[in-house]
């Protein structure tokens, strides 16, 4: 059956909200689209604080072209989706059980967390140093810029993971592959590089292979080659297995190079917050944010100094970007836990917590700003909690 004259399946049930605020706005009269209308309520209805022309802070993988091959599939986030995200870009790949994403390198490097399933993952270091793993739910692993790795599925259904790279401009279509290098190097100089016959090369891919389908991997010992010993710093790291940072609203695991020293160029946090709570108000000092949704609802309000702030909306598969030193907070508007991770393009975590900053500055000097009583200012947590509770 020819699966495209398939009627499309459309969801009926969205009831959108109407642009009306108090005595301000109107019903719409002209064309609708209730599933996305429905998916942004404060785009439609925007809080009255929110101001000026900032540019977009959202996108959802669901918008992203989908790069269906024989052993799973691809689709990014790059800065030619999200403008306002240059500093990373995301790839969210699928692969089934055996499907490789080929030997390859590239100019950015690659920091990636495990959404389902497991991988085995390969790499050699440029001193011949080895490294291979099997990496399963909320694992990571970093491969640096310039490092040759390799990806595939293993076990029951295969995996499905998240990359991101230190570089808004990375095309996962852009990568060196080893059979696309193979294929336009002429067969004598294989022969001559390798000491082999010119015959041993009859049979490789014409086309670069990207992701394709191969057998279901042995156990990881059979797989494990010393090389010239082992990679100094282990490139995998079980996020999971980091006991969280608890508050009143949720828990926070923070990831950087003070854990997870192979990992130079990017930081992360893993943020759940309960229904009711929030990330708090806050900023970055070092770098920008990227956002990945795995599951909730969520509302983020950035804060861009000159009068500008503009709020969007979240769920799971969306990608959110904050550009370095905007306020924002991030809070959970559905009924289950919102789970998302905050990536940085950096080697340290670090955040700005605006009632640490109050609690800490001179209460007069405050009080002089904002006209609050001390009552309110004595209340305030100095310690920061990260995540409140409703
Ligand atoms: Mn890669
Ligand atoms: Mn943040």
């Amino acid at each position: 059956m020819n699966t495209k004259t398939q009627p499309k399946q459309r969801v009926q049930s969205f009831n959108p909200p109407e642009p009306i605020r108090g005595k301000d706005g109107a019903s719409i009269l002209g064309p609708r689209n209730p599933c996305r209308e429905a998916e942004n309520p404060d785009t439609i209805v925007s809080p009255a604080t929110d101001h000026g022309s900032m540019g977009n802070m959202r996108w959802s993988f669901a918008d992203s072209h989908m790069h269906l091959t024989p052993g799973g599939w691809g689709r990014q986030t790059t800065v030619r989706e999200l403008p306002t995200s240059p500093e990373i870009a995301g790839v969210n790949m699928r692969l089934k059980a055996g499907g490789v994403r080929e030997l390859h390198w590239h100019k950015a490097a690659e920091w990636a967390f495990m959404i389902k399933g497991r991988a085995r993952i390969t790499a050699i270091d440029q001193d011949g140093r080895t490294f291979q793993d099997d990496v399963g739910e909320g694992d990571l692993w970093y491969f640096a810029a310039g490092i040759p790795h390799s990806i595939q599925g293993i076990e029951g259904d295969g995996c499905e993971f998240l990359l991101v790279f230190d570089d808004g401009n990375f095309s996962e279509e852009e990568t060196f592959l080893l059979s696309d290098w193979m294929a336009h190097t002429p067969k004598e100089v294989l022969a001559k590089n390798f000491g082999v016959p010119e015959s041993a090369f009859a049979r490789i891919p014409e086309k670069d292979l990207w992701i394709f389908q191969a057998e279901v991997p042995g156990p990881l010992a059979a797989d494990r080659i010393a090389g010239a010993g082992p990679v100094p710093n282990t490139l995998s790291h079980r996020m999971m297995a980091q006991e969280p940072i608890r508050s009143s609203g949720g828990t926070v695991r923070i990831t950087d190079s003070s854990v997870f020293p192979a990992s130079k160029t990017i930081a992360a946090a893993l943020v759940e917050v309960e229904p009711g709570g929030m990330r708090e108000m806050h900023w970055h000092p070092n770098t920008d944010e990227w956002q990945y949704y795995i599951s909730g609802e969520a509302r983020m309000t950035v804060f861009a100094s000159q009068n500008n702030a503009r709020t969007f909306n979240f769920q799971a598969g969306d990608v959110g970007s904050v550009p370095f030193a905007m306020g924002h907070y991030i809070e959970n508007i559905g009924d289950t836990t919102l789970r998302f991770l905050e990536v940085f393009r950096s080697d340290h975590y670090a955040d700005v917590s605006l009632s640490q900053w109050l609690g800490f500055t001179p209460h007069e000097l405050v009080r002089a700003h904002l006209n609050i009583d001390e009552s309110v200012l004595a209340k305030i947590s100095t310690p920061k909690k990260l995540v409140v509770g409703p």
